[in-house]
């Protein structure tokens, strides 16, 4: 998942040719990673993860017949020519069911980055949970009071406009919390909702058997990306080194071979630290992947690579997006 504000402002960005950055990839071809998180038809779907699978077919034959397809695992400090690179993060269960068929079917290869803390729950991601219960519960209070020490407050939630004001609001508070402050609010939100656990099969994560159906693909490579998809910059040192060490040891159990690279949650610069930098490394991963916009060189710092966030785009959009990721 990303940061609902980011991703909007990210989307609406006006792009401005460089003529810098052009004259630097002819210097130094750059790899273009492209950061996917669903491929499904959702009825709604308020943080923009989720590309059609007409539309994701379509991205992906042009890629294969425009560039090169490089992994992210690979070397790529000798490439001889601008080539992209396909990744996915958090680890629905479309990933297996509606992304992979399309990767096989064209011949592209991907990373997918898994968060741990769902595969095989068969319970939401809990911006999902917040997304069913604040957003599509249709009886609700007029208003919402959180307990807590710091964050506490209310939200009036009868109107419509209301309602997705406290949502966004509350996606942002979460954004800053540990799991267990997590828990306690969901747990805080279903009493006051009168609803259940999430059970929605839209929105899962992978069982381990669509886990191990996707990695036997020799299009994919599989990363980790923590185990609770919390913010790291929000966590202690030791409480980070957890997070990124069990998810690894985790998809090693599952899968039975090495998992040496990450994606950072949210994956903006203030999303991880230096300290999140120098766990990984001593993780033993080899490549950790970020969420800003631009373009991987040969300096570019392997424990930051950026990637360009797709969404829902027709190719006639995808192909001038792209244009703009190779000088944004
Ligand atoms: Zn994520």
């Amino acid at each position: 998942m990303t940061e609902l504000a980011g991703n909007i402002r990210g989307s609406t960005r006006q792009l401005v040719c460089s003529p810098v950055k052009r004259l630097i990839n002819r210097i130094d071809p750059p790899v273009i990673v492209l950061l996917y998180h669903r491929v499904t038809t959702l009825p709604s779907d308020p943080e923009l993860l989720a590309v059609s699978p007409a539309n994701f077919r379509e991205q992906m034959q042009y890629l294969k017949d425009t560039f090169p397809i490089v992994r992210f695992e690979e070397d790529w400090s000798g490439i001889a020519n601008p080539a992209v690179c396909v990744t996915f993060d958090d680890g629905y269960a479309d990933n297996a069911l509606e992304a992979l068929p399309i990767l096989e079917e064209v011949g592209v290869p991907a990373t997918f980055f898994v968060s741990t803390g769902r595969i095989g729950s068969r319970s939401e991601f809990w911006w999902h949970e917040l997304e069913r219960i604040i957003l599509e519960t249709e009886s609700l209070p007029p208003s919402f009071t959180l307990a807590d020490d710091r964050f506490g407050r209310s939200w009036p939630t009868g109107l419509p406009g209301e309602r997705r004001a406290f949502y966004q609001g509350i996606v942002r508070l979460m954004n800053d919390v540990d799991a267990g402050q997590r828990t306690d609010w969901l747990a805080q939100l279903r009493r006051w909702a009168q609803t259940g656990e999430g059970v929605t099969d839209r929105h899962r994560a992978m069982t381990v058997d669509e886990l191990h159906l996707l990695a036997a693909s020799s299009r994919v490579t599989i990363g980790a990306h923590t185990v609770t998809h919390t913010r790291l910059s929000s966590l202690s040192q030791a409480v980070q080194r957890e997070e990124i060490s069990a998810s690894k040891r985790e998809l090693e159990g599952w899968l039975g071979r090495e998992i040496s690279t990450f994606s950072y949650p949210f994956g903006r610069r203030s999303d991880y630290t230096q300290e999140s930098i120098a766990l990984c490394r001593q993780a033993g991963f080899s490549k950790s992947a970020a969420n800003f916009p631009g373009q991987a060189h040969r300096w570019t710092d392997p424990y930051q690579i950026p990637r360009n966030l797709v969404r829902n785009w027709p190719l006639e959009i995808f192909t001038g997006k792209l244009r703009g990721f190779w000088t944004r």
